[in-house]
């Protein structure tokens, strides 16, 4: 399963705003690829995210016919009440694995994050709701460096009795290599609860590490079209793994998705021209074959 997420960690991490109606074109023109999962919206601080504010607008102009699981990221209960009002589906909620980070990204510390997370899971189970649970620099920190993977081990423990969807670890800066992240999956995936991976491609290995993390039997890889994105932490970094180069990868492995590639690739060379500048994905530049 893929899971798209360049209306959201993809956008919110690109330098121009994009009003709520194009971000909701981009959406629906995702949703029309096959792509049975996408995070749609973020529902954080507008001031604090203004390329993600209007989420509410974002949402009420999807198209909600179909079997396309959209949901919204939260970091708080505040942005757990929002997303509820909007009638989503499924809410994805996110921790950091340091105190930094966490501080930094939620302005809340970890214990206060899984508490957080134990409260929003047992709500949105109660409303019907799926929750999918994100453990972001799980790899490594921009503020602590590497990070010991026993703590994100203990901190998945804790989140794995919630029964989410699924836990997904998250290489945030891209400093992730293939084996430690086959180790780390395993390690999660061992607490049975199922896994997902997503992979920046900071330093060029953000593929390998997905591939990694298939064969270590993630159920779910993240991934943005075009490879859209950065980190607010890293000006110069570059964003996730991009869907159509990893859609091309997976297929040609003889992993099915479903997913109309050259659909994806107009996508991309769409963008392209509303940000006027060249994605970092690979494949929408040169086709197919
Ligand atoms: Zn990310």
């Amino acid at each position: 399963m893929i899971r798209e997420v360049g209306p959201r960690d993809g956008l919110q991490n690109e330098q121009q705003v994009f009003p709520p109606d194009t971000r909701a074109e981009l959406v629906r023109r995702l949703a029309a690829t096959g792509l049975k999962r996408i995070e749609a919206a973020s529902f954080v601080n507008p001031e604090r995210m203004p390329q993600m504010a209007g989420a509410e607008e974002v949402v009420a102009a999807l198209d909600g016919e179909g079997d396309v699981v959209y949901s919204g990221l939260v970091l708080n209960e505040r942005g757990y009440e929002r997303l509820c009002e909007t009638g989503l589906g499924e809410v994805s909620f996110a921790l950091a694995a340091t105190e930094s980070f966490s501080q930094r990204n939620a302005g809340a510390s970890v214990e206060e994050s899984a508490a957080a997370a134990e409260r929003i899971v047992a709500r949105a189970t109660g409303d019907g709701i799926r929750a999918s649970l994100t453990i972001s620099v799980a790899f490594g920190c921009p503020f602590e460096g590497r990070v010991d993977p026993s703590r994100v081990v203990e901190i998945a423990e804790r989140l794995s009795g919630l029964e989410p969807v699924e836990i997904v670890l998250a290489d945030t800066i891209g400093v992730a290599t293939p084996t430690e992240v086959r180790r780390l999956l395993e390690r999660v995936k061992g607490l049975g609860v199922p896994v997902g991976g997503h992979f920046h491609n900071t330093r060029n290995t953000g593929y390998a590490n997905a591939y990694a993390a298939l064969e270590a039997g993630a159920a779910l890889l993240d991934a943005s079209v075009g490879g859209l994105g950065g980190c607010p932490f890293a000006p110069r970094a570059t964003g996730n793994i991009a869907t159509e180069d990893l859609v091309y990868l997976l297929e040609g492995e003889g992993v099915e998705t479903g997913i109309d590639l050259d659909a994806l690739i107009a996508i991309s060379r769409w963008l392209e021209e509303l940000l006027g500048k060249e994605l970092e994905g690979y494949l929408y530049r040169v086709g197919v074959s």
